[in-house]
């Protein structure tokens, strides 16, 4: 069954109060009543006590039984409900309280009075009465004190009271608590759902296709608050897919349409009989079609290498050879150019890696930096170690990237305008694969870039010698 976080916090809070109310109220109970228990016997101990030594005083001298006044006795008896009868050692008896003044109904009447009776074993009712012996001067036995009482006369009105109040007071207090109880669960609860229903809407928004929504919850809860910046951080990723992926399908339907056009144009010259169909122009058809070609490839290699977890083939290698090595590939271009590619190596430099991919990795980074250099273009690689960390840069002086497209320039098919107006024929992938490859060997690339002063590239690998 499915219930409200609001009904479910209430239900909690009850339960708790409703449950400490009564486990306190019989604890006190219980400790109260075994206290007045003990009272109570000590009281009426030492009531018995006094009687016995009044009546003992009077008994013990030497006087005659009938010369003895028992008004005193009789006083006692009536204000402390107790019935006694003195007699002498032939069973004779001297005096007698009566009866007609014990308060059996009293204290029977009362409710708190039968409770207390059960609950704590005090003989409430029963009448009793037990025998001491009346001893003379000389320690001798001259008869026996009865004395009788009603279990009732234990239990002072006061205690009954006093219990009766206590219970009362955990009443009271068991409502006040739950009528409090109700409104803190009830304003907790609206704390809590008021912030998940508003994360909801936004998730329910969402799903509609409006990314642009952000759950702006205003609440001192740890969790909730991280929940919703991960629903902010969800909707703000699938925003930013949802613009790559916009933009990637108008840069697929530009780059297309632009060697089909001159194709066609092409063709309709050659048909109307406009153009002669010249090598020369066989050979721009070629370098479109070759064009178109090499698109669909990289558009088919993305698609492989999104399906294959990139397995790495490792081995110990000498990275500063390997390095230098792909570097002196790209001189000739580079002096082809005029542009200039120097590089300080740090020598002897070993790691465990993937040697096809790290060649992979460079090779994107210095065919990126190659096509984005201007006049007087300048490639610097460095390769050395540096707090336990390989380090590789790749710091050119090319066009640089606009800082609206540094946080998206790992994503695929992303590609700066810059990049684009310069014609650089890229298709926006080389990164996103050089990236994967870097983090699969568990290091990390990031750049820096300026606008017309140009762009690093930075790789950091653990170093794992
Ligand atoms: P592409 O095939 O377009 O080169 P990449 O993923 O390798 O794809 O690069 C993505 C984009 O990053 C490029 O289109 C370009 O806008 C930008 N870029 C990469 N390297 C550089 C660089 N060294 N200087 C300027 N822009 C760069």
């Amino acid at each position: 069954m499915k219930m409200s976080l609001v009904k479910k916090l209430s239900m909690g809070f009850i339960l708790v109060i409703l449950g400490s109310i009564i486990l306190a109220s019989t604890i006190s109970n219980y400790t109260v009543g075994n206290k007045f228990k003990n009272y109570l016997v000590d009281e009426q101990k030492t009531k018995i006590d006094n009687v016995l030594k009044i009546i003992d005083d009077l008994y013990s001298g030497q006087k005659e039984s009938s010369e003895i006044n028992t008004d005193e006795i009789q006083r006692y008896a009536e204000l402390q409900d107790l019935y006694i009868e003195i007699k002498d050692i032939h069973d004779n008896t001297l005096y007698s309280s009566g009866k007609s003044y014990l308060q059996k109904n009293g204290m029977m009447g009362n409710m708190m009075g039968s409770m207390m009776n059960n609950s704590y074993g005090i003989n409430m009712g029963e009448y009793t009465e037990n025998k001491y012996p009346l001893v003379s001067n000389n320690k001798e036995e001259v008869g026996t004190i009865i004395i009788g009482y009603f279990g009732t006369s234990y239990l002072s009105s006061a205690s009954v009271s006093f219990i009766s109040t206590l219970n009362h007071s955990f009443i009271v207090s068991a409502l006040v608590a739950l009528i409090f109880g109700i409104i803190i669960s009830i304003v907790m609860s609206k704390q809590i759902s008021k912030p998940l229903a508003q994360i909801t809407e936004t998730a329910n928004k969402m799903r509609n296709g409006d990314l642009n929504v952000r759950a702006k919850v205003n609440s001192n809860t740890k969790e909730i608050v991280e929940l919703s910046n991960s629903i902010n951080y969800l909707s703000q990723t699938l925003s930013n897919q949802e613009m790559l992926r916009k933009r990637l399908t108008s840069d697929m339907a530009h780059e297309l349409r632009t060697p089909l056009t001159t194709l066609k144009t092409h063709v309709e010259a050659f048909i109307d009989g406009i153009w002669e169909p010249t090598n020369e122009r066989f050979e721009t058809f070629y370098n479109e079609i070759d064009r178109l070609t090499k698109m669909v490839n990289n558009l088919r290699d993305l698609a492989k290498f999104e399906q294959i977890n990139i397995n790495l083939n490792k081995s110990k290698v000498n990275l500063s050879n390997e390095l230098g090595k792909v570097v002196d590939t790209y001189e000739p271009l580079y002096i082809k150019k005029n542009y200039e590619l120097t590089s300080i190596i740090t020598p002897e430099i070993k790691a465990n890696i993937d040697i096809d991919k790290f060649k992979q990795i460079m090779n994107n980074l210095l065919s990126n930096s190659y096509k984005h250099l201007r006049s007087n273009g300048k490639v610097k690689v460095v390769l050395k170690k540096e707090n336990n960390s390989i380090i590789i840069k790749i710091i050119d002086n090319g066009i640089g990237i606009p800082d609206k497209d540094i946080p998206y320039i790992f994503e695929r098919f992303y590609r700066s305008d810059l990049s684009r107006n310069k014609n650089t024929g890229g298709s926006g992938i080389g990164l996103t694969i050089t990236k994967a490859f870097v983090e699969a060997h568990g290091g990390k690339i990031y750049l820096e870039s300026t606008v017309n002063k140009g762009t690093t590239f930075t790789l950091e690998f653990p170093n794992i010698f």
